[in-house]
């Protein structure tokens, strides 16, 4: 028969209880499955009942075996916090089984207000907006939106005959480069805008190749802008490229997945000045707002444009000219009650809070870097602007040329020592160890453990 409810509620609390209990220690973020677990996973379809508490515990140890991005000594790529109450609100909205594809009702209204305040906290004038999966679907439904906006009729007749072009820096996530498949314009209509030193796309490298394709016939879709690149960080100079989309009449959207967080922040907000000026933005709460995947925010400034894109009619749910269904904005049908985790956070912890805790990982790369700059075996390769720190270990007498394999194997064996996590990245030639400050409980102390860990196990490698 069915799960009884009563030993349901009650696993889950235990389970909850001790995996937040695991959260606190800087425990092996490396996953390490037992061999036997890892053979019943290789078993066939069950055709009778298994005991839930049993069951429960093997897939426990299966999520304790895999790397959780929440734990705070998880510095690798873009992690989380994992709020308690995301949480608490998932399995709420899972519980309800809540669809805001169809007739949603209120729920629909309290997306509304959490995109609101979303857009209010970073400081962009919002038109409308919605929730997705994740950045990638955030900035795939801004390129649909923005094609639709340049080459109008391009949902009924595709855009052959046309030569549309979309520009982005060399820094950009490949999240872009997919959506400009998707959205069948064809990779070679991306255009790799040239960066600068601090690896922020050059505005006027952007003008001259929107010159160059204009002369040429082609007609551009979206200029995209990153505001927190991937790799070490970097904020795009928005107002510089906001001149230039203005100039030329193109569609802005800013991919701000990771950094858009840090606009509500006094160390770090005036990086993205110019935010407000353009046509969408890309913020993924699952990053750096502390919620837990899959909860990203697509924010657009002008009410419609999202109908142009995705608005259509079919014979099993009917579409009300005034008020839209929420299908008629979105690019996904089935969609979960993704926003319910942030509006029961924010509405719990305050946005001081949150602007607070931001600021706090910010301090901590602020940190992580001074520590650099002052150690004499570590070299600092990119002064970060947000909260991603890149560095390598730089050993005295080892020659140059065997920094590379000397970083990359340090990496590994930092993550086999399991008291923190991070990865190894390649800035240009140089292999380098990177950490990226997104979570809430992350604390000064932690900071410190990545120079005492690397230096430890560096200078053993070294031997
Ligand atoms: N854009 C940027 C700048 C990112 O850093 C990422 C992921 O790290 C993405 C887009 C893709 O986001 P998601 O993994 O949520 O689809």
């Amino acid at each position: 028969g069915l799960a009884d409810r009563d030993g349901v509620l009650r696993v889950l609390s235990a389970h909850l209880a001790s995996a937040w209990a695991s959260f606190d220690h800087p425990r092996p973020v490396e996953p390490e499955a037992d061999p036997r677990l890892l053979e019943r996973l290789g078993a066939s379809l069950p055709p009778w009942p298994s005991d839930l508490q049993a069951t429960l515990n093997d897939a426990v140890r299966i999520l304790d075996a895999s790397v959780s991005p929440s734990r705070p000594l998880f510095l690798a790529y873009v992690g989380s916090s994992g709020l308690e109450t995301s949480v608490l609100a998932s399995a709420l909205a899972a519980a309800y089984d809540t669809n805001l594809a169809t007739a949603a009702g209120a729920a629909d209204l309290l997306d509304q207000q959490a995109v609101r305040w979303v857009a209010e906290f970073v400081g962009f004038p919002i038109g409308e907006g919605h929730f997705t999966s994740g950045g990638q679907v955030s900035n795939l439904t801004a390129l649909l939106a923005a094609r639709e906006q340049a080459l109008p009729g391009s949902r009924e007749n595709g855009v052959a005959g046309h030569r549309a072009t979309v520009y982005c820096s060399e820094e950009a996530h490949h999240s872009i480069v997919r959506a400009v498949e998707a959205a069948g314009l064809g990779r070679r209509a991306l255009r790799r805008i040239a960066t600068d030193p601090q690896r922020r796309m050059r505005a006027d490298a952007l003008a001259d190749a929107l010159a160059r394709d204009r002369a040429d016939g082609c007609t551009p879709v979206a200029v995209v802008a990153t505001a927190g690149t991937t790799l070490t960080g970097a904020v795009d100079p928005l107002d510089a490229i906001a001149d230039v989309c203005e100039r030329e009449n193109v569609w802005l959207h800013i991919d701000g997945a990771y950094g858009l967080p840090a606009a509500a922040t006094t160390a770090a907000g005036h990086w993205f000045s110019g935010l407000d000026r353009a046509d969408s933005a890309t913020i993924d709460a699952h990053k750096w707002l502390g919620m837990q995947k899959s909860c990203s925010v697509i924010l657009m400034h002008r009410r419609g444009a999202l109908r142009a894109a995705f608005g259509h009619e079919e014979r099993y749910m009917l579409h009300e000219e005034d008020t839209a269904n929420p299908v008629d904005r979105t690019f996904e049908y089935s969609r979960p009650f993704r926003s319910l985790r942030l509006w029961l956070s924010m509405r719990v912890h305050g946005a001081a809070q949150f602007r607070a805790w931001i600021e706090s990982t910010l301090a901590n790369s602020a940190r992580l870097a001074a520590a650099v700059r002052a150690h004499p075996q570590f070299e600092l390769l990119d002064e970060p602007m947000l909260s991603t720190v890149c560095f390598r270990h730089v050993p005295a007498g080892l020659p140059a040329d065997q920094l590379n394999a000397h970083n990359e194997r340090l990496a590994r064996a930092i993550q086999q020592d399991g008291r923190i996590y991070l990865a190894p990245a390649a800035l240009d030639d140089a292999v380098c160890l990177r950490v990226c400050f997104v979570n809430f409980r992350t604390t000064p102390d932690d900071v410190d453990a990545v120079l005492t860990v690397a230096s430890e196990l560096g200078n053993v490698l070294n031997v």
